[in-house]
Parts: structure tokens; C-alpha cells; sequence
């Protein structure tokens, strides 16, 4: 029985998923071959099990991939595998279609377990506060205004804990009066335009307040359309304004003044819009959610033709509705999470091949028939 690593000797960490293989959080297979591995977090090697301890993990393996597990990606020879305990590398192609929306997906329900979790945290000490309270003699109505209040707060807190309260710092200037912008706050993220370059490639613009102002005519509705198109994230109470701020949001602003306003492109915007969603999107979503907002995805063809279909000229983000924002936080990363796997399923499918080498040399003197061994020993 495999506890250690072969080649660095470290213990394997054990898994709870396998019964016949309790061994190792990501295993390696070929039901072809009939090899098994665990692969060491440590080093990443492959660890061959002893060929008696295979054939029922074989078949549990493949149980488990039929039943239970989503394909992250796949080449013509190793499929790349996820289960909620076990990550698994199938040797052989999977007859299994590609879910696309399970590779980013996963993030987003993850991340709606985790706000509930806060939230029913900030609900259960504001019990504690609600208890202390009428102990003290405290009016039942202010405890309970409190509990919801707090139950609000922190996941709020959360948020700003993580991600701070900029979402952009750097250097942008507007071409029309050279005015300068250092810094794009969290709560100025609604104000955002997607622009879709020609060459695929997505940039954020920022109207310039200084011509906006000097306009004239649009600067009352502007100030306040601009005031009322942050987007309202999780735990910003107060239903009625906000249902007001997002019919005022969505409005459509008049154009901005010709030529004026900040641009930011390249790598510099992808990654300002990645942190934006996710702030955004902090509270996640229902896994029904993020199925929706994957067809909205497979509708629109492919990651960046939705990303391109969102964000049609002058769309700001504030009047994308909460469904879209997922998929567009999907699309975004989607992109580069592909990106990401191509490189590991490459090294992957390079060290299957170094492991298949070693596997087949001491499967076959494990398993030599009479005579075998002479040969072994005569090499
Ligand atoms: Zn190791
Ligand atoms: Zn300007």
C-alpha cells in the first residue's frame, strides 16, 4: 500500500473518495493499460501502485468518472478530471463533452457558499448582540433592525477586506482637456463602458467629468445618473432606492463629449474588468445561475463574442443585468483558465509519457512469465 512518495518521501495525502485507492488528491489512471498512480503534491511525480492493489480501484475510477466527474479538458491522449475530492488524469480520450462552464463555474457557487456562510455568521452574532441587548433592556425592534443590518455588514466587510476599495490605479489621460486619472473606485464601477477593440481585445472607458461638466445642458442629469449607476453589490440594503438606482442606472446617458473621457486597453483593462466582476459578483451563484449564464456564453459562440456582444458601445456596466455579469465574469476568465490548462495538460501528457516508460519496465518484471525472470536478470 502506497503512504509515501517513491521519489521524495513524503506522505501522500490520503483521499476519502476511493475505497480501493484511498490514496493521493489527484490520481493518475490508463484502463487500457491497467496502470494507477498517485501523484505527489510534492515533487508531482507519479506513483506507481503495486499491481495487486489496481484492478478494483481501476474500476471504481472509472465508476467514478462515469458517474460523477465533470472534464475540465482533454487532448487526444489524457483527459483531465475533477470530482469535489479528487482531481483524476484519465490516459485514453474520455467520451465525455467538455463543460465549459464547470471550469470557472465552479468558482462562482464556491464563492456563493462562502457568502452564506458570512452572512449567517453575521446573522448568528448579531443573535449574540440581540440576546445582550434585552438583557440590558433594549428595545426587541432596534435588536432586530440590528441583526439584519449586521447580518448585511459582514459580508460587506468581507468584500472590502479582499479587494481593498480601488479597483484600478495608474495613469490615464483625457485627450479632449488633458485632464488626469490616477485612480477608478470600487463604487464608480457601474460608470464603466466596455469598448471592444477590432482586434478582439477588450478596453474600459471612463467619461471625463470636467467636459462632462463643462457641457452645460447634461451636467445636472449626468452628476446624478453617475451618482445612481454604481452598481448596488451584496449587502447593500434598502430595496426601494435600490431598484430605483438601477431603473436610473440603466437609463441611457446622453454621449459623451467627442474625443473626451479615459481609456484604458490591453492587459491593464482585462484584468481592471477580471477584478471588477469579482467584486461584483462576490456573493456567486446558484449553480442553475451559472448555468444560465454559460448558455448565454454557448448562444453567443465563445467567450469573447459574448464578451463583444455585452459590451456594445457606450453599454455601461451598471445596466448589465446580474445573470450577464456572471457570464461575462465567466467569459473573461474563461479565456485565460483555457489558456492555463492547454500548459498543464502539455507537461501533463509529457509526464505520462516519462511515467508510461517506467511503468511498462516494472510492470513487466512484476509480471513476467516463467522464464521472465531469467531474461530479467540476463539484460
Ligand atoms: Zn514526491
Ligand atoms: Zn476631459
Amino acid at each position: 500500500m502506497l503512504t509515501r512518495c517513491l521519489f521524495c518521501h513524503r506522505d501522500l495525502p490520503a483521499n476519502e473518495a476511493l475505497e480501493q485507492f484511498p490514496v493521493g488528491r489527484r490520481v493518475a489512471y490508463d484502463p487500457a493499460r491497467g496502470r494507477l498512480w498517485a501523484v505527489c503534491p510534492s515533487c508531482r511525480r507519479w506513483n506507481l501502485a503495486p499491481i495487486e492493489e489496481r484492478w478494483e480501484a481501476l474500476e471504481e475510477l472509472e465508476k467514478t468518472v462515469k458517474d460523477r466527474a465533470r472534464l475540465l479538458s482533454q487532448t487526444d491522449n489524457i483527459a483531465l478530471l475533477r470530482t469535489p475530492e479528487l482531481e483524476i488524469v484519465r490516459v485514453g480520450h474520455a467520451n465525455l463533452t467538455e463543460e465549459a462552464w464547470w471550469r470557472y463555474g465552479i468558482e462562482l457557487v464556491r464563492r456563493r457558499r462562502m457568502y452564506q456562510i458570512l452572512t449567517a455568521a453575521g446573522i448568528a452574532a448579531t443573535v449574540g448582540l440581540l440576546a445582550g441587548g434585552a438583557a440590558a433592556g433594549a428595545g426587541v425592534v432596534g435588536g432586530w433592525w440590528g441583526m439584519t443590518q449586521l447580518g448585511r455588514q459582514l459580508p460587506k466587510l468581507g468584500r472590502t477586506l479582499k479587494f481593498g476599495r480601488t479597483a484600478w490605479r495608474g495613469h490615464a489621460v483625457c485627450e479632449r482637456c488633458g485632464g488626469e486619472l490616477t485612480r477608478i473606485p470600487f463604487k464608480d464601477r457601474g460608470a464603466l463602458v466596455a469598448a471592444p477593440g477590432a482586434d478582439q481585445s477588450l478596453g474600459l472607458h471612463l467619461r471625463c467629468m470636467a467636459c462632462e461638466r463643462a457641457t452645460g445642458n447634461i451636467v445636472t442629469s449626468s452628476m446624478r445618473v453617475a451618482r445612481a449607476e454604481r452598481w448596488i453589490g451584496p449587502g447593500d440594503g434598502r430595496r426601494g432606492r435600490r431598484s430605483a438606482r438601477r431603473a436610473l442606472g440603466a437609463a441611457p446617458l446622453p454621449p459623451p463629449r467627442e474625443g473626451s473621457g479615459f481609456l484604458i486597453t490591453g492587459v491593464e483593462a482585462e484584468h481592471v474588468l477580471r477584478r471588477v466582476l469579482a467584486y461584483q459578483n462576490f456573493a456567486g451563484g446558484k449553480e442553475s445561475q451559472v448555468r444560465d449564464a454559460t448558455n448565454l456564453i454557448q448562444q453567443a459562440g465563445s467567450a469573447p463574442s459574448l464578451a463583444h456582444s455585452l459590451a456594445l458601445p457606450g453599454r455601461r456596466l451598471a445596466s448589465i443585468d446580474a445573470t450577464s455579469a456572471i457570464a461575462l465574469e465567466i467569459a473573461v476568465n474563461e479565456d485565460r483558465e483555457r489558456r492555463l490548462l492547454e500548459l498543464e495538460l502539455t507537461a501533463l501528457e509529457e509526464q505520462w509519457r516519462e511515467e508510461e516508460e517506467i511503468a511498462a519496465i516494472v510492470d513487466n518484471e512484476l509480471t513476467w512469465l516463467p522464464g521472465g525472470v531469467a531474461r530479467a536478470f540476463n539484460r
